[in-house]
Parts: structure tokens; C-alpha cells; sequence
């Protein structure tokens, strides 16, 4: 739904900042035309007035110096009514008036009689042409046009000056005096120079490229300064014509009219008493080209001002838009990102409360309510405490979570709260405060996890674990469990006891085992095999039951070595140690009992058995020879008879201690049975064999048992064989020598048979 509306906003935007931008570059063009054409018409206004004042000035100038050549003239006529005009008088009256060529006296035929310049005497001049003006004084003025030449002789040069400023040539001025019955009529010709007149209107100051004409109030042009324009012909003789109906004979009569499309500033004055009037004219364009250029200049810069300040606006406009885009696509990004925190923080399995500082529910999310089965809108606006407090904490505790958080720490914790539904349930709780840029706590947010359940799982696996530690404590042995990584995961006391370990069970728990084994190394007889073994065992993983090793102080300790499997994932190994030494000690006594004679100590017929079958197999491997020989006492019974039967056991005991005495360690005596004996000799020659079964013989019969204070004298037979790897039993080897102690008796006793 807002999607249109977004988009729509820059465009809509884009278009009146376009619309105004228009509008303001069109007002400025508007504003720019305006102000051109203005200044143009300022322009033009100050060069019609100037043009007026100009035309004004050189018609006064121009008048007043026709005036006063006039009256110079009429002046010399008046001084000739008493005396002769001299030419001297005409000169030094040419002197006195500026730009005359000459001034000439002319008979009544016009004829000239004297002149300042001696060229123009006899001249005859036509002035009948001209017309007549009368004087105020009552002679006749008449004004010619201009013609080439500078004198009336029309010989002289002109001078250098004149050649500058026009072309040569002269006005002639004529002063008449009506003649009276006394005199003759007599004129005074007067040239007034062109170049001159021109010097005079070139003197006005700030003269613009203007035509200026010297005009008769007839319309004759006297003078003028550039060739006349056919459309200012026309226009020259529509002004002539209002001098001669003097309709504006008194007025400045400035115009300024257009003429064939073409902008022309006309100015013109007719003299007020003398016949002359004049023209000022100038093609505005050219007038104002300066100006043009000075508005175009100033256009231009105004023009670039505008295009800068335009610019400006359009790059500000342009930025603005940039930025304004940047800050709402910023907005934008904030927006998605608060929404994906929210819809985050809603779908957290976790219960999220957010509060002000002083605890008043600003935001919960929908886990609050299914842990406490309070809405949202229930809960915002209240405290915590109005909502689930349950009165199990007491006051300390929660002064405690407050004084945490208000320093700006985190607090965590369990608690114990109450639901909507008044049933108790347990949670965890972390609460952290959100500062903002100057410390300043600005929310309190607050994450629950309720575990009731895993309190309850918890609680079970506490009580399991009790009942594991007391089996393990209990259990008769010794019990050390490490895990894949060698660390120690369960033992009993006893093992400190057994292995004589250092520490304690929570000393070493969670500890890497190898160093506890090293140490009990040392008490086993081979420490190296000790812990070649349990490298052994590890490496196999396979279970291995009551080895037995030896200790240095004599015990026996069993060992079970169990590797511990859960879902058929080893993650241990499990030793337990016993001590067998008890068992062992029983074990030997036992045997002892079974392989020994309890009259005399040495061993009996069985192990003597298990000697002789040791020796054979041993000469299998090794080669060599053996000895057997028997040895029986001769008429024991007749001992018995004649000193009893104790003192039958004495002689017994008494034959023993006498043959042991004679011989090796390696060689075995045994009591094969009532006065019976037998002796193996490994390693033993023949000769060997004979001449200790002499030996044998002869201290029995050389040293009596002294008993009750009398001693009994026996002797013995001693029967001898060999025996050799050949032999293929122990029974063919102890019969042989039973054939040899037969022998012996047969013989006759106390002698040493061989077979
Ligand atoms: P011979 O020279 O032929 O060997 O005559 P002998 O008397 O020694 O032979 P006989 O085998 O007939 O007698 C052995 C006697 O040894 C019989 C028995 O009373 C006696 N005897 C056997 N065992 C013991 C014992 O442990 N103690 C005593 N005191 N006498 C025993
Ligand atoms: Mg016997
Ligand atoms: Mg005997």
C-alpha cells in the first residue's frame, strides 16, 4: 500500500523543483530582457538629451558668432558714412573676428573694391541669389551657401588647419546697407571658413559620431559635417518646413523618430534672430553600440551569475535530493534492521522483557507470555514485581539485583515466580542495563529462561550422581577413570591409599591422569613395564582382566582394565586395582602344603616329579646331563623298632641335614616317600654323580643321630642313573634309578650302584 506512495514522493518532488526552476529561469530571462531594454531606453533618453543640448549649444555658438560678424560689419559700414571704407579698417576688423577668410566691399554692381585679400578685388559676385533677411538695424543680411575655395578669388590656398578638418570652403555672410539719397548702396562680403566652423562644433565636448547640419531657415544646407542619408534628407526637410511655418519656432523640438526602421536621435534649433537653424542627427544603433556592448558585458556577467547561482540550487537541489535519499534509504535500513531485531526477539524461544529504569514493562515478547500466561498487554505499564513476584526471595535479594544493575552492571539469577494461573515455576534470569552515549541508563533488559524441568532433571541427576559416587566409594577396589583425552573423570579414595597417590579425589578430578601414573610407576617392581603397559592397553581399547604386578614393598595388586563405551562411542577407560597379596600369600602356602614333605621340609615326591620333568624338557633345548639318585636307608624299620618311631622321624630329619650340606643350590633333595630320598643333579657327569652319592653314603653312615643323649647309626643305598634329553619320560628315569638302588641293596647295602 505504501509502496506507490514512496515511489511517488521523489517524482512529485523532482517535478515541482523542475516546475519552480523553470519558472525561476524564465523570470530571470524575463527579468534580463527587462532590464536590457530598460537601460537601453535610459540609454537612449540621456543621448536624446544631449542630442537636444548639443543642437541648443551650436546653435547659440554658431548664431552668436554670425551675430557678431554681422554686427562687426554693420559696424564698418557705419564708420563709412563719414570717411572712406579703407582696407586697412577691413583687415583690422578681419582680425578681430575669429574664422573669417575675408572680408570684401562690393559696389552697388557687386563688383569688389577693397578687400583684405587683394585676390578677390574685381570679383564680381551674384548676390541677388540669396535671400534677404532684414537687420534690426534696417540693412539686409544674406547668408550663401557654402562653396569651394577659400577667398572669393577662389586662388589662395587653404590654410593647413582647415585642410584637417574639412574640405575647402566658405560661407559667404553679406551685410547690405540700403542706400539713402547721400550714399550709394554698399555690401560687406564676409567668408566665413568652413573648416572653422567645423573646429567649433567639433569642440563641443563628447561629440559622438553625429551629423551636424548648419541649416538655412529656408531649408538650404550651409554646412555640415558628413554627407547627408536619404532617409534624413526627407526627414531634414519636414523640419525646414516648421521653421518656415513656425510652429515650433521657440521650442527645443527634440524628436526622436523612427525612419525606415532605423533608430535615428534627431535634434534641431532654429537661431532666434538670425536665419539659421540646426540639425543634429545620429543613428541611435551606433549611439548605443558602447552601450550595447556594456549591456551585453554586463549581461554576460549577470548571466553567468544567474547560470552559478542557478547551478548552485540545482547542485543543492541535487544534494539535498542525494542526501534526502541517503537519509531515507538510512531510514529504510533502520527500519528493516528494527524490524528484524523485533521479529527476532519475538521468535526467541527465550522470554524478553524490556523495562525503563525503574522497572515498568515497556515490551515483552510472545515467549514472556507463554512462560507466565501474561499478555503483553497485561504486563506493559506494570512491574515485574506487581506481575510474578511469588514472595520466595527475600527482600535482600532483590535489593541485591537492584543495587547490581543500577551501577550499570549485569545481574544474573535464579528465581522462583509466579504465573497468571498461580502455579510457581523457575527461572534464570540475566539482567543488563542499556546505556546510552553518556552512561546514562535508558532500559533495563531482561532474559528468562524458565527450568522448572531441568530444576527437576537436575535435581534427579544430582541424586544419581550421589548414588554413583557412593557405588564408586563403596566398591571394593580401587577405581580411576580417565577419558579419551586423559584427563581423570572418576576415582575413589582408595586408590590414593593402593597406589600411594598424593592429593585428594577433588584435587585431581578434571587433571590429566598420566602424571598420577608416572608417580605410581615408581611403586611397582618395573616401572617401565608398568607404563609400557597402560600404553598398551589405551592403544588397544580392549578390555583385559587380573594382571597381576609386583610391588616394591611385596604386595600384589590385580588389575581390570575396561574401556568404557557409551552408544558404542568410546569416551574412556576404566582401571581398577585390587590387592591380592592376601590371596597370593594363601595361594603359595597352599602350594607349598601340596609339593613339600611336612616332616622334613623338603620337597615331596610330587614336585620332585615336576623337577625331574623341568630338568628333561630344559635338556631338550639345551643338551647336556643329569643326575638322579635314590637313596634309602637300610632296615629302618629296625630303627623304629629298637628307638621308636620318633626317634625313627629324628634319624630322618638328621640323613636330611646331612646330605644338604653337601650340596649346590641348583640341586633339588626330595623325600620320595617313608625313609625314600631322591637328589637331581643338573648338569652333572657320571663321575660328578657317583662320587657325590658317596659322599652321600659315607656321612650317613659316619655321623649317627645323637638322640636321647645315645646315637643311632644308620646307613643308606644309594642308587645312581643319568639322565639325557633322550629320556622319554620322568618315570623311565626314576625307574632306572630305582633298578640301581636295587641293585645296591642286593648287593648288599650301604653301597653306591649305578645303572
Ligand atoms: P631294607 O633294608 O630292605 O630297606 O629294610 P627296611 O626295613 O628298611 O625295609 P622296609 O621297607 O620293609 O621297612 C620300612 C619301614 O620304615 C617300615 C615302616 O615302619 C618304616 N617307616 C616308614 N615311614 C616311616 C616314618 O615316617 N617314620 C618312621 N619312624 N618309620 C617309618
Ligand atoms: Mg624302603
Ligand atoms: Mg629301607
Amino acid at each position: 500500500m505504501n509502496k506507490p506512495k514512496k515511489r511517488f514522493r521523489p517524482i512529485a518532488s523532482d517535478i515541482s523543483f523542475a516546475a519552480v526552476f523553470a519558472l525561476f529561469a524564465g523570470l530571470c530571462v524575463l527579468v534580463y530582457l527587462y532590464q536590457s531594454k530598460a537601460q537601453i531606453r535610459h540609454q537612449t533618453e540621456i543621448h536624446i538629451a544631449s542630442a537636444s543640448r548639443d543642437a541648443a549649444h551650436l546653435t547659440y555658438h554658431i548664431g552668436l558668432l554670425l551675430q557678431n560678424i554681422d554686427s562687426s560689419l554693420e559696424a564698418v559700414l557705419d564708420a563709412a558714412a563719414h570717411k572712406p571704407i579703407q582696407t586697412e579698417t577691413l583687415r583690422n576688423t578681419l582680425a578681430s573676428i575669429p574664422c573669417l577668410n575675408s572680408i570684401s566691399l562690393t559696389d552697388p554692381q557687386g563688383k569688389v573694391i577693397a578687400s583684405t585679400s587683394a585676390d578677390n578685388i574685381g570679383r564680381a559676385l551674384d548676390l541677388t541669389s540669396l535671400p534677404v533677411y532684414p537687420t534690426p538695424s534696417g540693412d539686409l543680411l544674406r547668408i550663401g551657401s557654402e562653396r569651394d575655395g577659400l577667398g572669393l578669388a577662389e586662388t589662395a590656398p587653404p590654410p593647413d588647419s582647415a585642410k584637417q578638418m574639412s574640405a575647402q570652403g566658405f560661407i559667404p555672410l553679406a551685410h547690405t546697407r540700403i542706400p539713402t539719397a547721400k550714399e550709394q548702396e554698399r555690401t560687406l562680403v564676409a567668408t566665413l571658413n568652413s573648416g572653422c566652423m567645423l573646429r567649433h562644433i567639433a569642440a563641443i565636448p563628447n561629440m559622438p559620431e553625429a551629423r551636424v547640419a548648419l541649416m538655412r531657415t529656408d531649408g538650404k544646407q550651409l554646412l555640415a559635417t558628413m554627407p547627408p542619408d536619404a532617409s534624413l534628407l526627407m526627414f531634414e526637410r519636414d523640419i525646414v518646413k516648421r521653421w518656415q511655418d513656425k510652429s515650433d519656432e521657440h521650442a527645443d523640438a527634440n524628436e526622436f523618430t523612427p525612419i525606415k526602421a532605423e533608430n535615428w536621435i534627431v535634434a534641431y534649433r532654429r537661431h532666434e534672430s538670425m536665419p539659421i537653424g540646426i540639425i543634429w542627427a545620429a543613428d541611435n544603433a551606433s549611439l548605443l553600440e558602447e552601450t550595447l556592448l556594456a549591456v551585453q558585458r554586463n549581461n554576460m556577467t549577470i548571466m553567468l551569475l544567474m547560470a552559478v547561482g542557478m547551478s548552485c540550487i540545482l547542485f543543492g537541489y541535487l544534494f539535498f535530493r542525494h542526501a534526502n535519499r541517503h537519509h531515507r534509504n538510512w531510514l529504510s535500513k533502520i527500519e528493516k534492521q528494527r524490524n528484524l531485531l523485533e521479529n527476532s526477539l519475538n521468535a526467541c524461544a527465550s522470554s524478553i522483557v524490556i523495562t525503563t529504569p525503574d522497572g515498568i514493562v515497556e515490551w515483552c515478547n510472545p515467549a514472556f507470555t507463554e512462560m507466565t500466561g501474561y499478555m503483553a498487554a497485561d504486563a506493559i505499564g506494570r512491574t515485574p514485581g506487581n506481575l510474578i513476584k511469588s514472595g520466595k526471595q527475600d527482600n535482600a535479594f532483590y535489593a541485591h539485583m537492584w543495587q547490581t544493575i543500577l551501577s550499570g552492571r549485569v545481574w544474573h539469577g535464579e528465581l522462583i515466580n509466579r504465573r497468571k494461573d498461580g502455579s510457581l515455576y523457575d527461572e534464570h534470569i540475566t539482567i543488563a542495563p542499556a546505556l546510552d552515549d553518556e552512561g546514562v541508563i535508558q532500559h533495563f533488559i531482561a532474559t528468562k529462561e524458565d527450568f522448572t524441568k531441568q530444576k527437576a532433571a537436575r535435581q534427579e541427576l544430582e541424586i544419581a550422581h550421589s548414588h554413583l559416587n557412593a557405588v564408586v566409594e563403596n566398591f571394593p577396589g580401587s577405581l580411576i577413570m580417565e577419558d579419551l583425552q586423559g584427563r581423570i573423570i572418576l576415582l575413589n579414595q582408595y586408590i590414593f591409599e593402593l597406589l600411594g597417590l598424593p592429593g585428594t579425589e577433588e584435587y585431581v578430578l578434571g587433571k590429566p591422569a598420566h602424571p598420577l601414573m608416572v608417580f605410581s610407576s615408581h611403586v611397582a617392581e618395573d616401572s617401565q613395564a608398568f607404563l609400557d603397559r597402560l600404553e598398551e592397553l589405551r592403544a588397544a581399547a580392549r578390555p583385559s582382566y587380573g594382571e597381576e604386578i609386583h610391588f616394591k614393598d611385596g604386595r600384589w595388586i590385580e588389575r581390570d582394565f575396561v574401556p568404557i563405551r557409551l552408544h558404542e562411542h568410546l569416551i574412556g577407560f576404566l582401571y581398577i586395582y585390587r590387592d591380592i597379596s592376601q590371596r597370593k600369600r594363601h595361594a603359595r602356602e597352599l602350594w607349598q602344603l601340596a609339593t613339600s614333605d611336612p616332616l622334613t621340609g623338603i620337597p615331596n615326591r610330587r614336585a620332585f616329579f615336576e623337577n625331574i620333568e623341568h630338568e628333561r624338557t630344559r635338556l631338550t633345548r639345551y643338551p647336556g646331563d643329569a643326575a638322579v639318585l635314590m637313596i634309602d636307608i637300610d632296615h629302618f624299620k629296625k630303627i623304629n623298632d629298637t628307638h621308636g618311631h620318633a626317634a625313627g622321624d629324628a634319624v630322618l630329619c638328621h640323613c636330611v641335614r646331612q646330605i644338604r650340606k653337601l650340596l649346590r643350590e641348583s640341586d633339588t633333595l626330595a623325600r620320595l616317600g617313608g625313609e625314600e630320598f631322591a637328589i637331581l643333579l643338573p648338569q652333572a657327569s657320571r663321575e660328578g654323580a657317583l662320587g657325590l652319592a658317596e659322599r652321600v653314603r659315607k656321612v650317613i653312615e659316619d655321623i649317627p643321630l645323637i638322640y636321647n643323649d645315645a646315637p643311632i647309626y644308620v646307613t643308606a643305598s644309594v642308587g645312581v642313573t643319568i639322565m639325557s634329553h633322550i629320556d622319554p619320560s620322568a618315570d623311565k628315569t626314576l625307574s632306572r634309578a630305582d633298578h640301581a638302588l636295587y641293585e645296591a641293596k642286593r648287593n648288599g647295602r650301604n653301597r653306591v650302584e649305578i645303572v
